[in-house]
C-alpha cells in the first residue's frame, strides 16, 4: 500500500443504541431493527478493523500493521506507545448510558497490575481495569446533543438541592462536607433511604414527565426518563437519578465540543456524535446501569470538585477546525467543506479519516478512496499527503496524534 487506503470498522450493539442513524450512514439494512450504539475505528484488539483493497480482498488492520508498523505508524507515535494511540467512534444514544468515570494513566497502571496479582480474569464482571491506559474522550455533537458533566459549582449546587425537595436533606451535607461528602452519602446510602427519597420525586415528576411537559433543559425530565429507562429490580431505585441533578446538564448544538478528562464523572443522555479517546476499555460505573458497580473504586477515582463546563467551538484555519486538548494520544479536527473544494494536509502518523455527510475523493500517493455513505472511513500512513476534492458539501474529520 502506498499512503491511504479505504478502511471498514466495527458496530457495537449496545442496548441504547438507536437503530436507524448508523445503519444509515453505512448503508446497512436494519430489518430487524437492532440497536446500532457505536462505529468504531482504529487498532483497538475490540475494533476489529479491516483494509480494504482497490481489488475487493481485505486485510485485518492489526495484522498488517504487524507487518508495517513502523512505516505505518511512525517512529515517533511507535516508540512512545507501540500502536496506534486514539479510538474512533460514531455514537448514536438513544437511551442514556451508565454514569461512569475513567482512571489516569497512573492510577490504571497501579490498578490493572493490582487486579492482575489478585487474579481476578480479565473477562470477570467483578473486573474494573481492561488494560493499564488511561481514557481521556473527546465528543463533538453531530446534532444537538444532550449530557451530564461533572459536579455542578457551588452555587448552583445548593440551588438544585434548594429547588428539589425530596434532595432537601443533602443540603445540609454539601454545607458541610462539600463534594466529597455529598457523593459519598449518596452512593453508599443504603437501598431503603434511597427509594424513601426518590419514591416521592419519582411520583412528582412521571405524571409530567408522561404528559411531555418537561423540557429536556430540566434534570427532572432525564430523571424521569432514567426511571423508565431503569426500572431496577425487586423494586430497588437506581441511585444513579441523584447524580442527574447534582451533576451539570449541558446541551452541546452541532459541531460543538467536550473533553472529559480523567476523574471527570459523565453519562450521555442523548443524540449522535463523533469521539475519540485514548485506545482503552477502563470504565468505573455510578449508576444508571445494570452492570457491575464498584463503590469504593468509584469513589477513589472520582474527582470531587466543581466542575465549569468548557463548551470548545475549536480553532478554525481555512477549513479545518481542531479540537485542542491536553491529551498527548489524540488529536481530532473537522474538514467541513464547499462542493468542489480542494484541500490538502500530511499525516503525521497513522491517522484515519472519517466522513459523516457529503462525499469526497480522498487522494494520495497515485492512491485514492472515494469516502461516500458506505465506505466511510480510510487509513493514511505517516508522512502522507493527502488531498481532500469534494463535488458535493462534506464533512470529514481528521484523527490524528499531536507531535
Ligand atoms: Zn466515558
Amino acid at each position: 500500500m502506498a499512503g491511504i487506503a479505504a478502511l471498514k470498522g466495527t458496530v457495537k450493539h449496545y442496548d441504547w443504541g438507536g437503530s436507524d442513524f448508523i445503519p444509515g450512514l453505512l448503508l446497512t439494512d436494519n430489518k430487524e431493527q437492532k440497536p446500532f450504539a457505536e462505529y468504531w475505528l482504529g487498532a483497538h484488539p475490540q475494533a476489529q478493523c479491516s483494509i480494504a483493497w482497490p481489488d475487493g480482498t481485505t486485510t485485518g488492520l492489526n495484522e498488517y500493521l504487524g507487518q508495517h508498523a513502523a512505516a505505518f505508524i511512525g517512529e515517533k507515535v511507535l516508540k512512545q506507545f507501540g500502536h496506534i494511540p486514539y479510538l474512533l467512534k460514531i455514537l448514536d444514544v438513544k437511551d442514556m448510558l451508565s454514569i461512569q468515570v475513567h482512571p489516569s494513566k497512573k492510577e490504571a497502571e497501579r490498578d490493572f497490575a493490582e487486579e492482575n496479582n489478585r487474579g481476578i480474569p480479565l473477562d470477570s464482571p467483578q473486573r474494573n481495569y481492561k488494560d493499564d491506559n488511561h481514557k481521556p474522550e473527546l465528543m463533538v455533537a453531530m446534532g444537538e446533543f444532550w449530557l451530564l458533566h461533572g459536579f455542578r459549582p457551588v452555587a448552583e449546587m445548593k440551588q438544585v438541592l434548594t429547588d428539589t425537595p425530596e434532595l432537601a436533606f443533602l443540603l445540609p451535607v454539601f454545607d458541610k462536607e462539600r463534594y466529597a461528602g455529598l457523593y459519598k452519602k449518596v452512593m453508599t446510602l443504603p437501598q431503603e433511604e434511597v427509594n424513601r427519597s426518590l419514591q416521592p420525586l419519582l411520583d412528582r415528576i412521571l405524571p409530567v414527565y408522561k404528559s411531555g411537559s418537561l423540557p429536556k433543559s430540566s434534570p427532572d425530565y432525564w430523571a424521569a426518563k432514567a426511571s423508565v429507562t431503569f426500572p431496577g429490580t425487586n423494586g430497588a431505585i437506581d441511585r444513579g437519578i441523584f447524580s442527574v441533578y447534582l451533576f451539570n446538564l449541558v446541551q452541546l448544538n452541532k459541531g460543538e465540543a467536550i473533553f472529559q478528562d480523567a476523574g471527570v464523572p459523565h453519562a450521555y443522555l442523548e443524540g449522535q456524535n463523533v469521539e475519540i479517546m485514548a485506545s482503552s476499555d477502563n470504565v468505573l460505573r455510578g449508576g444508571l446501569t445494570t452492570k457491575y458497580i464498584d463503590v469504593p473504586e468509584l469513589l477513589k477515582h472520582v474527582k470531587t470538585e466543581a466542575t465549569h463546563v468548557q463548551v470548545l467551538k475549536g480553532d478554525t484555519a481555512g477549513e479545518e477546525t481542531v479540537y485542542k486538548t491536553p491529551a498527548p494520544d489524540f488529536e481530532l479536527s473537522a474538514f467541513r467543506l464547499a462542493a468542489g473544494a480542494a484541500t490538502a494536509f500530511t499525516a503525521s502518523s497513522a491517522e484515519i479519516i472519517m466522513l459523516t455527510s457529503g462525499e469526497a475523493l480522498a487522494v494520495a500517493e497515485g492512491e485514492e478512496v472515494l469516502l461516500q455513505k458506505g465506505q466511510l472511513a480510510a487509513i493514511i500512513s505517516a508522512g502522507t499527503r493527502v488531498v481532500l476534492q469534494t463535488k458535493t458539501r462534506a464533512v470529514i474529520f481528521r484523527a490524528a496524534v499531536p507531535v
